[in-house]
């Protein structure tokens, strides 16, 4: 069943965080942005996916439309695995980790979709799991540039609107102190997103000891030094890292180092469900919990919804702390009570719906497409 269509659009969701939008690229952030990937087959069917993302979308799109669409036209949808490891390699000269390996997940998630459809079967089904309603999720909280009372009150607004899990991007202690004061009986996360040089990052791990953190995100820069996060974890503290890893063999340097308790790869990132499976498969060889990567809001993180209902020992999801205008994936992208639902139907269970698509878009489509003689 050849792919003979793969086009890709942006849309622009307004939200809201708590507090200002903070710049990013020279603009402020207040407009969340999708990547989406439609893969069309000959058969007529369609698949959705989503590549990553953020301020990387000009680039990730440039990828898709100007390399990777025009090497997976014409290729069997149903073969993904040699697909994918095809694409990996035909565009390896051009990055083992970036645009070029988004624009590859982007397309095997949809690939994903398209294979449950044809299956009439959900993706968590496919991946051998078992039927779950929902998952628990954790409010991932935006930063607030260490304005302690935003982090309070956002801390407090998360734990009443159901999470027990709430993570902050922050980098103080003070911010885990108020976040704890003001959530007492939830478990609090710090992601730094790798601020610190490994002699920081031993400063603070000793001063965060008696916060009882449920986990310490990429506390090191560079992300890949393994050794750096090897030597901090042994300062007590559950360690995760992994949306900055490159592929499987990336997670493979981090584990076998000791480096981390709690991988987290992102699907949109990493090369798609394939990869992630590859990347669960070795941390359970090595006792080290997975969960994944997912402050997206379109197919990606329907995605990680199926992955982490057929693969993750204890589930958490990772739900961005804000407040869209809409979105074409609704209601599957947002969460209640702090539980997010598994969508249940065939593929990834959710198609965008198209007058929001069109209200939100960027611009039109770009299409890569061949046409086969009947
Ligand atoms: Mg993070």
């Amino acid at each position: 069943m050849r792919i003979t269509s793969v086009e890709t659009s942006v849309v622009a969701l307004p939200f809201t965080m708590g507090g200002p939008h903070p710049p990013f690229a020279g603009r402020p952030w207040d407009r969340l942005e999708i990547l989406l990937v439609r893969v069309e087959t000959e058969d007529g069917l369609v698949g959705w996916g989503e590549a990553f993302g953020h301020a990387a979308i000009p680039a990730t799109k440039a990828a898709l439309d100007s390399v990777v669409a025009p090497l997976a036209i014409g290729r069997d949808a149903r073969a993904i695995e040699p697909l994918t490891r095809e694409l990996m390699h035909a565009t390896h000269l051009l990055g083992r980790n970036g645009a070029h390996l988004y624009a590859i997940s982007g397309i095997e998630i949809a690939l994903w979709d398209l294979l449950g459809k044809r299956a009439n079967q959900p993706v968590w089904a496919l991946l051998g799991g078992r039927q779950r309603d929902s998952l628990p999720a954790y409010a991932s909280l935006l930063s607030y540039a260490n304005d302690l009372p935003l982090v309070a009150k956002n801390t407090a607004e998360a734990r009443a609107a159901g999470y027990r899990h709430i993570k902050l991007h922050e980098v103080t202690r003070e911010a885990v102190i108020v976040a704890k004061e003001a959530a007492p009986d939830a478990a609090i996360m710090l992601d730094v997103n790798c601020a610190w040089t490994p002699p920081v990052a031993r400063d603070m791990a000793e001063s965060l000891a008696a916060e009882g953190l449920y986990w310490l995100e990429e506390p090191v820069w560079p992300p890949e030094d393994a050794a750096g996060l090897a030597n901090l974890r042994r300062h007590g503290m559950r360690l995760s890292a992994g949306e900055n890893t490159a592929g499987l063999f990336g997670f493979k340097t981090l584990v076998e180092a000791g480096a981390i308790d709690i991988a987290q790869p992102s699907v949109t990132k990493i090369g798609g469900i394939g990869e992630m499976l590859r990347v669960f498969r070795l941390c359970q060889a090595h006792g080290v919990e997975v969960i994944p990567h997912c402050p997206y809001f379109g197919p990606g993180f329907v995605a990680t919804l199926h992955i982490a209902a057929a693969l993750c020992e204890r589930p958490l999801v990772e739900v961005l702390w804000l407040e869209m205008e809409a979105n074409p994936f609704d209601p599957w992208v947002r969460a209640r009570d702090g539980q997010v639902a598994v969508p249940q139907g065939p593929g990834l269970g959710c198609d965008p719906d198209p007058a929001i698509l069109a209200r939100y878009a960027m611009a039109p489509p770009v299409r890569t497409e061949t046409r086969f003689a009947a």
